[in-house]
């Protein structure tokens, strides 16, 4: 089919390269920010100038199709010739222009160019010219650089960003009309003390900089908040000098992620045309899902803007090879998580000698499926109806320093539930819990959201009064938006519980029985599967609670913790209680499920089944519905829906692997026979449906509304594309 895209698209070619910009005006917006659908970044290193093979990487950027690219350009070291005093040259550059040259190589591919900088470190004549440039210690010195003892680190929030950084931006903006400027550690290495930072500080909060991490200190919070302040003022600025130059032009900054990340993802979403998801490979105990994940909690704030997943084809242990390459299947599974979740390739290569050519097929071949399928890769929105939400706030100001075992181990843990009960599902961004956000979901999670503004508590109550479904954990809603502990849970009254002033950690050796509902005397079908367990394992973080009204014993009760040494104590001083382990309820149409302990994040640290049953069965009771996709069959999944423009894709990425939780994997097993069943968007009826993959036409059928089809075996993904009518 012949799209008005495809149209312009080969009108482009047809005018040659000359033609982008009016290709880009074409577009409709005035930018060329969707238009990428494959990037390439090559990032530079010092002795590369008359080195490299430039025509190589040309010829690379032709073969895999890639639609732009992201070149080293300035900052700690510049790849032209620049004439922004201290701004540091290649020693290796001479008369050549390398970064010009890669500008006007990659103009002549039709291919968008952005440049890349870096201004985290700097040369010692930077530190002689401006010694206050120069971050400092919480001890008063300045910082040399910690990988390299002959550069010093740069203060982000000082005059070295603000004014030296901004001439080099606007010097390249200039000189070479690039479509961007991206940005890489521009954001700081940790706290400084420099004179500058100490003065707006006071400015800003009357304060001096913190001494601690502790987000209740004051003076920490006022830094949280001033230092993001800081930061956004100079994306503003670097945004605005670089449009005035280039009015289709932006300043991107590397920036965002989930929870743990410190720059706020919905002020980023509004600023940003488009945005390059960093997370380049699995590094010590990780799931490939991971990148998936990444990709949704973009997705979260970025809405329909392109996100491009930046995938490293090295070696991301802290050991930090730079100069080697995983194995292929590790790169094959890594991008193609992502791309199920809406990433669009981007592999980025250091250094421009290539040392190890083994990553150039692997890449060449991925990205040239991509261009083949590129139509059904442009996605328009998730079909998605279940959420989780991820909350920076939780992370900065409950968390703290603890943040990843307090915040994000609870979404880890029913992240890997959601995956194995192949339950599509997207991320939400609790600063976007709006009736307008929320309403394509029936059903909302939040693994253990502990820090919610009286706000937030209302808009997950307003979700929940019209109709949508509900499943908490642990201290979910029991602080408010600066972290600091409520009387009660702000969202007692849907919960049912009541906080009754405990909070239990490191609990040893309890249990939960399970239980018949004393009314019925059936079980609940949140316990389905463990019937016959008589009693399974607690978690070990436990918030006490009361009930706020009497209802049926629930499905799990309290058994407390009984010595596990000396091995004659072991046995349970207190066998039956009535406390709850779970609260689920009904209210209204909608379904609420509480767990007042830390279920997802014991089972990210244990990954026992029985708690893998009970989160399943939990998102099956509140959700009721059938789920928008159904996928029956063997082995791990992580699956995806997404809407086209006139299409449905169905997105099966196999992660059934020895080596899942912890790669790089050694080879795809393949999959057995999955049975797929899919719901239509009312009112369209399926054309034709087609494995994008295997290639094979498969037998299918539609039946009220919904599109039946066998995929006979998986090798590491396959997508079902349907062509609506
Ligand atoms: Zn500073």
């Amino acid at each position: 089919m012949n799209t008005r895209r495809d149209f312009l698209q080969q009108s482009v070619i047809a005018l040659g390269a000359t033609a982008l910009p009016q290709f880009a005006l074409a577009q409709g917006a005035g930018s060329w920010y969707d238009r990428p659908m494959r990037w390439a970044q090559l990032t530079l290193v010092e002795d590369d100038p008359g080195q490299y093979d430039l025509q190589f990487w040309l010829d690379y950027f032709k073969r895999t199709h890639s639609d732009a690219a992201c070149v080293s350009a300035g900052g700690c070291v510049a790849y032209y010739p620049t004439k922004v005093p201290l701004h540091y040259r290649s020693k290796f550059l001479g008369n050549r222009d390398c970064f010009g040259e890669l500008v006007s190589g990659c103009r002549k591919l039709r291919m968008n160019v952005i440049a890349r900088t870096d201004p985290h470190a700097a040369h010692e004549d930077v530190y002689e010219a401006h010694p206050d440039w120069i971050a400092v210690t919480e001890e008063g010195k300045k910082r040399r650089h910690w990988a390299d003892p002959e550069l010093w680190v740069t203060c982000a929030l000082g005059p070295y960003n603000f004014e030296f950084m901004t001439a080099v931006t606007r010097e390249i903006v200039e000189m070479y009309k690039v479509d961007g400027i991206f940005s890489n550690r521009w954001s700081g290495s940790g706290m400084c003390y420099c004179e500058h930072c100490t003065r707006n500080f006071k400015v800003f909060s009357g304060l001096d900089l913190p001494r601690t991490n502790n987000p209740l200190n004051e003076a920490r919070r006022q830094y949280i908040i001033w230092r993001q302040q800081r930061l956004f003022e100079l994306w503003r600025l670097w945004d605005g000098e670089v449009r005035k130059i280039n009015p289709n032009a932006s300043f991107i900054a590397n920036a965002g992620g989930g929870a743990l990340s410190d720059l706020d993802m919905k002020t980023i979403g509004e600023l940003a045309p488009t945005i390059f998801a960093d997370r380049q490979a699995r590094r010590g105990l990780m799931p490939p899902w991971m990148n998936g994940k990444n990709g949704k909690e973009y997705v979260a704030t970025m809405g329909r803007k392109a996100i491009a997943g930046i995938f490293s084809v090295g070696v991301e242990e802290p050991y930090r090879w730079k100069d080697s390459v995983q194995n292929s299947e590790e790169i094959r599974l890594w991008v193609m998580d992502g791309t199920a979740h809406n990433l669009r390739p981007w592999f980025t290569k250091f250094n421009g000698k290539v040392i190890d050519r083994r990553w150039l097929k692997t890449v060449e071949d991925l990205y040239e499926w991509h261009f083949r399928n590129e139509r059904y890769l442009r996605n328009e929105r998730s079909l998605a109806e279940v959420a989780m939400v991820y909350s920076q706030q939780t992370a900065t100001f409950y968390g703290g320093d603890q943040a990843r075992a307090k915040v994000e181990d609870h979404s880890l843990g029913f992240y890997q539930a959601l995956i194995e009960a192949r339950v599509p599902f997207d991320m939400v961004h609790d600063q976007l819990l709006d009736a307008e956000h929320l309403k394509n979901y029936r059903t909302l999670i939040l693994p253990n959201i502990a820090a919610l503004s009286d706000r937030q508590c209302q808009q997950i109550t307003g979700f929940v009064e019209r109709g949508g479904n509900l499943i908490a954990t642990h201290e979910t809603s029991l602080y408010n938006e600066w972290g600091q502990r409520r009387k009660d849970f702000g969202l007692a009254s849907l919960f049912g519980a009541t906080f009754d002033g405990r909070l239990e950690s490191g609990i040893h050796n309890s249990y939960l029985n399970i239980e018949k509902d004393s009314r019925t005397g059936e079980f609940h079908p949140i316990v389905h599967g463990l019937e016959d367990a008589t009693r399974i394992i607690n978690g070990v973080q436990w918030v006490h609670v009361k009930p706020r009204d009497a209802f049926a014993r629930a499905p799990l009760t309290l058994v407390p913790s009984y010595p596990d040494l000396p091995m004659e104590q072991v046995w349970a001083r207190v066998p039956h209680t009535d406390i709850p382990g779970v609260f689920a309820r009904q209210i209204g149409r909608s379904r609420v499920v509480y767990f007042p302990f830390d279920l997802d994040r014991t089972f990210w640290e244990v990954l026992s089944e029985d708690h893998l049953k009970v989160l399943q069965n939990s998102v099956k009771w509140a959700h009721l519905e059938e789920q928008p996709l159904t996928v029956t069959g063997r082995g791990v999944l992580d699956l995806s829906l997404w809407k086209q423009q006139s299409s449905i894709t169905v997105h099966l990425v196999n992660l059934t692997n020895p080596m899942m939780m912890k790669g790089p994997v050694r080879e795809v097993i393949p999959l057995t026979e999955q049975r797929v069943r899919i719901r239509l968007p009312r009112g369209s009826r399926t054309k034709a449906v087609r494995f994008l993959v295997s290639g094979k036409s498969p037998v299918w059928k539609e039946t009220d509304g919904f599109v039946t089809a066998t995929v006979p075996s998986i090798e590491l993904h396959e997508v079902i594309a349907l062509d609506l009518g």
